[in-house]
This record gives C-alpha cells, sequence and structure tokens, in this order.
C-alpha cells in the first residue's frame, strides 16, 4: 500500500510535516480526476502513485478514465500530434466523433459532490461542455505545447476557457492569447514503485535473462513508446553508427503499447523491417512487453540511455535514467531541457545532431567514471526537483489556492 511515511527516509521528514500542513483545510475534499488510460505512458504512470497518496494523506481522490473506442483514440492521438505542432486534416467528422464521445461518457459519469475536478489532457477535455459547474475544474495538460497547430488550439480553446485554471509543465506551454490562470507543475517520479525502486544485481540479470537481454556487451536503450516523436529511427541511426566505431555494445528498444495510442504498432513493424539485419544478430533488441521491474532493471544495467526526442512534453524516462545514476544522453527540447543541465549531469543535445549523440555515446561507452559523475550529479537533481511527493505538495498548494 502506498504511504506518504514510507518516503521521509528519501525526501526527509521536513517535507512530510509540510504535507500534513497543507493538508489542514483539505481533508476529506473529494478530487474527480479524469484521463484516457490506466496503463502505458507518463500520465497514467504518475497517477497511479499520485492518487493513492493523496488518499493516504486524507483527500477523496478518485480516478476515472474516458471510454474511447479505436476510432476516437486515432482523432485523439492527431489532436495529440498536432498539439505538438505537427499537420492536421482537421475535419467536422473528427470534432463530432471527439465531442460524441465526451457526451456518452457524461451520460454515465456523475460529478456531484465534487469540490474539484482535474481533467488530464485533451482526451476528455470537452467534457466540461456537458455539466453545470459546481465546482473548480482545472485542466492539467501534459503536452508540449510550444506550438500548437493554430486551427486545433482555436477549436480547442472553446471548451480550455471554462475552466478555472491550466496545469502544464513548463512555462514555455503558457500560451499568450489564452487569458487563463497557470500552474507550471512539472511530472516527477514515484522512487517506491517497481520502476524506480532498489533492486538488486540477482533481480536485473534474472529479469534481464527472462526476456531474452544479453548481457555479455555495454547496453545503450531508449525506454519509450513506438512514437515518431521520440524518434527511434533516429535511434537506430545513432546505433549503426556508434556501432561502425566500437562493436562491443548492443541497443535496446523497449516500448509498451499504450492504449490510448494506436500509431505504435505501425511504427514498431517499420524499425522491425528497416533494422532486421541486426535485430537478427541480436545487435538490436526489440521489446513490448509492459514490466516495470524489466524496465527497472534495463535503465539500471544501461551504459547509456539515450531519448532522442523530437517534442517531448515532460520525458519521465529521462528523470528515471538520472534517478538510476546513469548518464542519459537527450534531446534539447521540452520539459527534458528542465530535468539535463548539458554536461552537468547528462548530455543535451539538439534532436537532429545524429553527430553528436554518437560522439556523446562513444565518449560514455570509453570512459566509466565520466558517467558515474553524471549519474550522481543526476540523482541529486531528480531529488531535489523531481520525486512525486514534490507534485503531491504542488497539488495541495493548488487545491488550497482554489477552495478558498
Ligand atoms: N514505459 C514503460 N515501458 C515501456 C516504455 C515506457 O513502462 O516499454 C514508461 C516509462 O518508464 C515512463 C513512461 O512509460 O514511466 C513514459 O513517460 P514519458 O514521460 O517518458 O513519455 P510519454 O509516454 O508520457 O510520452
Amino acid at each position: 500500500m502506498i504511504k506518504i511515511d514510507n518516503y521521509s527516509d528519501i525526501v526527509g521528514e521536513n517535507v512530510i510535516t509540510s504535507i500534513y500542513k497543507k493538508m489542514r483545510k483539505l481533508y476529506g475534499k473529494h478530487v474527480l480526476n479524469i484521463n484516457s488510460t490506466y496503463i502505458g505512458g507518463g500520465v497514467a504512470e504518475i497517477l497511479s502513485s499520485l492518487i493513492p497518496l493523496m488518499n493516504d494523506v486524507g483527500i477523496d481522490a478518485g480516478w476515472r478514465t474516458v471510454h474511447g473506442n479505436v476510432d476516437f483514440y486515432g482523432v485523439t492521438k492527431k489532436f495529440h500530434n498536432a498539439l505538438q505542432g505537427q499537420a492536421i486534416n482537421f475535419s467536422q467528422e473528427k470534432k463530432n466523433l471527439y465531442e460524441q464521445v465526451n457526451r456518452r461518457f457524461s451520460r454515465y459519469t456523475h460529478i456531484n459532490d465534487h469540490d474539484i475536478v482535474v481533467i488530464h489532457d485533451p482526451q476528455p477535455l470537452p467534457l466540461i461542455q456537458q455539466y453545470t459547474k459546481r465546482q473548480p475544474w482545472i485542466w492539467r495538460c501534459h503536452i508540449d505545447l510550444s506550438a500548437p497547430n493554430k486551427d486545433l488550439w482555436n477549436y480547442l480553446k472553446r471548451f480550455i476557457i471554462k475552466y478555472d485554471m491550466i496545469i502544464v509543465s513548463s512555462e514555455k506551454y503558457e500560451s499568450k492569447d489564452l487569458p487563463m490562470e497557470y500552474r507550471i507543475i512539472p511530472p516527477a517520479i514515484d522512487p517506491l514503485t517497481d520502476k524506480n525502486k532498489q533492486i538488486s544485481d540477482t533481480i536485473i540479470n534474472k529479469y534481464l535473462k527472462k526476456h531474452d537481454v544479453p548481457t555479455d556487451k555495454p547496453l545503450i536503450t531508449q525506454i519509450s513508446r513506438f512514437d515518431k516523436w521520440k524518434d527511434p529511427e533516429g535511434v537506430v541511426e545513432v546505433f549503426r553508427r556508434v556501432k561502425d566505431k566500437c562493436e562491443n555494445c548492443r541497443l535496446v528498444l523497449c516500448g509498451n503499447m499504450a492504449t490510448d495510442d494506436p500509431e505504435g504498432l505501425r511504427i514498431f513493424e517499420k524499425i522491425m523491417s528497416k533494422a532486421k539485419k541486426m535485430i537478427d544478430k541480436k545487435e538490436i533488441i526489440l521489446l513490448t512487453v509492459e514490466n516495470s521491474i524489466l524496465v527497472n532493471a534495463l535503465q539500471r544495467k544501461s551504459a547509456v540511455i539515450i531519448q532522442k526526442s523530437l517534442r517531448e512534453g515532460f520525458g519521465l524516462t529521462v528523470t528515471e535514467g538520472l534517478w538510476k545514476e546513469r548518464p542519459v544522453i537527450a534531446s534539447n527540447v521540452g520539459g527534458i531541457t528542465l530535468q539535463i543541465q548539458d554536461g552537468e549531469n547528462g548530455y543535451l543535445l539538439e534532436p537532429n545532431d545524429i553527430d553528436g549523440y554518437v560522439d556523446r555515446t562513444l565518449e560514455i561507452l570509453k570512459n566509466p567514471s565520466l558517467s558515474q559523475e553524471l549519474g550522481k550529479k543526476g540523482k541529486e537533481t531528480v531529488r531535489k526537483k523531481f520525486l512525486i511527493t514534490r507534485i503531491l505538495v504542488d497539488y495541495l498548494d493548488l487545491f488550497n489556492d482554489i477552495s478558498s
């Protein structure tokens, strides 16, 4: 059972007492969270820890997921891509489907005695239209909103302006054309979950063996959904060139399929065909299983962790890698820049700087003391700024402000 007291050794007793202090006017508040999936991806990852923690400290926090179908998630994935700047064929059919699914969901989703409603990401955003508002509604958007597609943004604004507040992960995502109150709450990881807790070498080796990941050579990993914004093809390209100069390494791409992400299979198959030879020779290992301890083991065993995203709302995989004291090479985009200071606790590169990725990877592979140094600083960054208790504190501050 997730209990706040269990975090005191990691974050310190002061943090725990400050949480209880902030709770004084919040006991028994009924808070409803709605997102679109309970599995796969960063949002589900955070809510799985945050919501039980809220309950443990005395908030009655609930979690529901909007009931979409394949077509709905196809549309919302296109919205997601367009919010990150990609073009969209923005048809009336898409709008109809988007609103219909939300309308239907609202018919059996009763929001009466809740004190606060928190809607996560664009999928359930239009729900607010379906209710007589009796409480503050907050829209928590985890996406990189620095350059959203204009047509889509103008359409979504009609829903957004009904909200009392927007939470984003970085101030870069605040929109100048919305007269709304913004809060910045960067995401964070839970150090006590299976994905992040300390595990022994025996467990690490057992899980890697079970999933057919050889450990005779140093591992370069990217752990991310098979999604074009995560650029797995670019990672394969980097690896090909690293391999030309250094035989002694292997690439692992591990990507589960989120239930609200219909594009994953297509991208996975593209990688399979493009890198077939290297996959057959086990130079590249592709994994699609959903297993937190496996992710933990892979991250801990990695000689280099890559996150070559083209856009990234925040990038929990970066946080997870830093927490495990591993050297992380990642793109200078979105929320990743909040976490890595180039050359200090990891490396930041322009997303298309393949040469840079190759050089940094080789540099780390050749220099274990460099990776130790980066890794130590990385862990401290996460301890100070990106643990789940900090999100809890931010939400409690927000709930206090919005309720008074
Ligand atoms: N993840 C996982 N298995 C995978 C791929 C990803 O458990 O095969 C997890 C990863 O460890 C992280 C989350 O999914 O906790 C991804 O969050 P991130 O913010 O990096 O990206 P998102 O998927 O939300 O865009």
